[in-house]
């Protein structure tokens, strides 16, 4: 068998059987990058050597340890906008070309203490600005389905690397939908969890109040594992929450029989594409034939969610990007005259032009004779959002959309339309702005190209939403299989 096709919990008991070592795993993975990455392009950095390094420890770990945790020795991915000692980090943009970070974010120290091995960090739309990667000033990743399609973004590189099985499992980051849209996009399962429950420590800031790590994975009990290991309490970022998390893996089994599903609405109209909607009214069957109740339900607020997420994105992006001024980290203008011009220089040469367009967006909107009219009010129409999930969630247990309104397009076709581009995170902006957890799960395929269900639950709840997702996914036996020669 070909061991980059292992799932995390298979991979996870050949391991703990001794059937196979990590060494043997790892170079599984780093040879099927080799093989398909120069057609995918889904890695900016393959850590080769470290990875060995690491799949040597951890097989001495193998070893000795009877009850090691369930990634001990297994390969994963992660995006380059979260920090990782003595590799590069990049955000794919110019701006940190040369940026080794000297310490690991709190995720990264979590997989390392588990005994993940990481191969490498993938690709992503410049400082997660974008919704296919194609605004990464490195390359363009292609979606394993159709190479010519694009992956999703922002975290696209890590949806495109567990797709085209160069990883067993990746990290990702979501803002408006970052792991949610492209795990829809390439056919892999994608988790945001609740605002607060993993730490952000060490994750490049994009727009901190709404910014979430969460796992990309080949199924759904992949993600409960990953989430568990990276969920708790950090004194380093002030959000992290003081919570205990349930055993994830012990919640997928309560299935969907009693539970209330609430379709909204506005989620599930205009812009969406037939195939898509088909797929969703046939999970809503499957729902019901399993035990689930499931009802229309509007939450009318949920049309203002992209223009408020189009004004607290930029400005808190505006802000939190101002440390890059060619002093401290990466790239720095070689003829500039003096330090304004030198910060002038360096930003004009080092940010592309979607991050400049968000910065500049931003900065207007937090302008003092602005601020009220733009930021104040896209705070009020949050603050509604939040009070229309708490009202739906008196009646429903969980919540659920398709994840995009439509399926990968290709590469070019919304580059030069910006509008077009963010509407493609139109249903899953919403669970940001209220810190609530969702999940994308594949549910079929619309001309050869993966459909993505999303399911949102309540604050803390991604017990439930596991459980739902895993129920269904049992059902629709779901394959991944895009056909990349290799
Ligand atoms: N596509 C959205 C944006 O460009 C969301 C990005 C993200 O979740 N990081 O802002």
């Amino acid at each position: 068998m070909d061991l980059y096709k292992l799932t995390i919990e298979q991979a996870a008991a050949k391991l703990k059987a001794k059937e196979i070592t990590s060494v043997e795993l790892t170079k599984s993975i780093l040879d099927r990058i080799e093989k398909v990455d120069g057609q995918v392009k889904a890695f900016l950095f393959i850590d080769r050597e470290g990875a060995l390094a690491q799949a040597k420890e951890a097989d001495k770990r193998l070893a000795t340890e009877k009850d090691g945790p369930i990634l001990l020795g297994v390969p994963v991915a992660v995006k380059d906008n979260i920090c990782t000692k003595g590799v590069p980090t990049t955000c794919a943009s110019k701006i940190l070309n040369g940026f080794v970070p000297p310490y690991d974010a709190t995720v990264i120290k979590a997989l390392k203490g588990e005994g993940a091995v990481i191969v490498g960090k993938t690709n992503l739309d410049e400082f997660a600005m974008g919704s296919s990667t194609e605004n990464s000033e490195k390359q363009v990743t292609g979606n394993p389905w159709d190479l010519k399609r694009v992956p999703g973004g922002s975290s696209g590189g890590s949806a495109a690397s567990v797709a085209a099985d160069e990883a067993i499992g990746a990290i990702g980051s979501d803002t408006g939908g970052s792991i949610r849209q492209p795990a829809a996009f390439c056919g892999v399962v994608g988790l945001k969890p609740t605002y607060g429950l993993v730490s952000r420590y060490g994750l490049v800031a994009f727009a901190s109040s709404l910014d979430q790590i969460g796992p990309l994975t080949k199924n759904v009990t992949d993600a409960a594992i990953m989430l568990q290991a990276i969920t708790g309490h950090d004194t380093s970022d002030s959000t992290s929450l003081e919570y205990q998390p349930p055993n994830y893996l012990d919640s997928l089994k309560k299935g969907i029989k009693g539970l209330k599903f609430g379709i909204p609405k506005e989620l599930f109209g205009e812009g969406c594409q037939d195939e898509i909607r088909d797929s969703i009214q046939n999970m809503i069957k499957l729902i019901e034939s399993l035990g689930g109740e499931v009802a229309e339900t509007s939450l009318s607020t949920f049309e203002y969610a992209l223009p408020a997420y189009y004004i607290i994105a930029p400005a808190e992006a505006s802000s939190n990007l101002s440390r890059f001024d060619g002093v401290r980290y990466g790239h720095r203008a070689k003829d500039a005259e003096g330090m304004i011009d030198s910060y002038k220089k360096t930003r004009a040469e080092g940010f592309g032009s979607e991050v400049k367009r968000r910065i500049m967006l931003g900065t207007y909107a937090l302008t003092a004779g602005y601020y009220d009219a733009y930021y104040g009010q896209a705070q009020k129409v949050r603050t509604l959002i939040i009070k229309d999930f708490t009202d739906a969630f008196e009646k429903f247990d969980l919540l659920i959309s398709p994840t995009t309104p439509t399926t990968a397009f290709e590469i070019g076709a919304k580059t030069d339309d910006p509008l077009q581009m963010y509407l493609s995170d139109v249903c899953t902006i919403p669970s940001n702005l209220a810190g609530i957890p969702a999940i994308s799960i594949p549910v079929g395929l619309a001309g050869g190209l993966p459909v993505g269900l999303q399911i949102m639950g309540k604050h803390f709840d991604e017990s439930t939403i596991l459980s739902a997702a895993r129920a269904l996914e049992k059902e629709v036996d779901f394959k991944i299989t895009p056909e990349l020669a290799g």
